[in-house]
């Protein structure tokens, strides 16, 4: 399929579809259409064409019902292609819609209090009951639970072998007795994320993804397309985190100085070397799936957020921040709230999705072929290692 052809396509399905009637109805004709994500396969919301021609595709329907991508961030870009990549075919057609369309928000139950860029050592349990698992445990730093569906959960199912190996991946659902979710407070204020408690929650075998034993190299589709999503989206020239700063120096320019202006400027340049890194792992992404590479673009992602909104706020001369709002509205994203807000958010992008010195490691051994950390648990049955 072209470029033509997508456009076709297009005019064909809003010529039959009012994109000012009923969102929902919309989203729902845009999914069945193959036109939520072209890629992806025919049936399941896309077309099986080049993945590039999905911004044809967003360029047309520009003026048409838009995702809520901040609330789904999780779902959209995780729980989708890793569904896809292991899911049955009936896991597909059960889940991928109301995903796509944003009817039911997922949420990733990783992160433990005793494993975070150690996740293998998650002491999450999974013990199968007949057709069931029965799971308890704890995870933490859980963004968005509180709205979520469903959750992707990797959990402990043998703990007699070595850490990577004794791990199996769930569809967890977030409705199920036993589910507790409890707000954790950032240094924003906002509780954007919780801790979740797992006590006796049973899971139909028919929720687990992928093989039994095989859930560290499932975990390993979610995190490589995490990366991509926290530091890969598409940015226009100028846009994102530099171009609020831009907002602001055209805004005040009683407070420009030669000293800032050359910040700024090298600023800028590092801004669209990244944004032009970003469009060629895009190019590489429509070829296959993500490797390491955008462990990369996470890496420059998180500084250059956290250098810009750091002058943001220095040359705005606006370091007060009173806002401590608890559980705030989804409808307004990062860019819609103050330099102080984005200020301190801005800190977490150099821990969320792996934290900048594992992403280091993954780029010295994965990307540079440099000599890998010394691993002496890797052989060492889960249950023998000290915590
Ligand atoms: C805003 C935000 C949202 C999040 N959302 C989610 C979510 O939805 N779901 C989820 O499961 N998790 C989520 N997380 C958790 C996140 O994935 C973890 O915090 C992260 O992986 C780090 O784990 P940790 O906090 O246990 O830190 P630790 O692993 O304890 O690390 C502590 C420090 O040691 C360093 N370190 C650890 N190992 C090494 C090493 N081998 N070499 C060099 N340095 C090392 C780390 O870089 C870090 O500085 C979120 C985190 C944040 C900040």
């Amino acid at each position: 399929m072209n470029e033509a052809q997508i456009r076709e396509r297009v005019a064909a399905f809003l010529a039959e579809h009012d994109p000012h009637g009923d969102r929902l109805e919309f989203l729902r004709a845009r999914y069945d259409a193959g036109l939520a994500w072209v890629w992806f396969p025919e049936g399941h919301g896309g077309l099986g064409a080049p993945r590039e021609l999905q911004q044809v595709v967003e360029h047309e329907l520009s003026a048409t019902p838009q995702l809520n991508t901040g609330v789904q961030a999780i779902g959209l870009g995780m729980a989708a292609p890793t569904i896809l990549a292991f899911g049955t075919e009936e896991q597909k057609r059960r889940f991928l819609r109301p995903l796509w369309t944003g009817e039911e928000i997922w949420c990733q139950l990783f992160s433990e209090p005793g494993a975070g860029s150690d996740l293998a050592t998650l002491g999450t349990r999974a013990v199968r009951d007949g057709d069931e698992w029965v799971v308890d445990g704890q995870k933490v730093w859980t963004s968005g639970a509180h709205h979520a569906r469903w959750a992707i959960l990797v959990a402990r199912t043998d703990p007699g072998v070595p850490k990577h190996r004794g791990l199996t991946y769930f569809v967890c659902d977030m409705h199920a007795p036993g589910v507790e979710v409890r707000p954790l407070r950032q240094i924003t204020g906002e509780a954007e994320f919780n801790e979740v408690f797992l006590t006796g929650v049973r899971l139909p075998d028919d929720l687990r993804l992928g093989e039994v034993g095989d859930g560290w190299r499932v975990a390993q589709t979610t995190l490589m397309n995490e990366r991509v999503a926290i530091g890969g989206a598409p940015v226009r020239r100028g846009g994102g985190m530099v171009g609020a700063v831009l907002d602001a120096w055209r805004e005040h320019p009683g407070l420009r100085s030669h000293d800032l202006h050359e910040r700024l400027l090298s600023l800028w340049v590092e801004a669209e070397v990244t944004r032009l890194s970003g469009a060629r792992l895009r190019e590489q992404l429509a070829a296959g799936h993500p490797g390491p590479e955008g462990s990369g673009m996470k890496l420059s992602f998180a500084r250059l957020n956290q250098e810009l909104s750091g002058f943001d706020v220095e040359f705005r001369r606006e370091l007060t921040y009173d806002d401590w709002t608890f559980r705030r509205s989804e409808d307004v994203d990062f860019y819609g709230r103050g330099p102080g807000y984005r200020y301190l958010r801005a800190k977490g992008n150099s821990i969320e999705g792996g934290t900048s010195e594992i992403l280091r490691n993954i780029i010295a051994e994965r990307v540079l072929g440099l000599p890998s950390e010394p691993r002496v648990d890797k052989d060492v049955p889960w249950k023998d290692l000290p915590r």
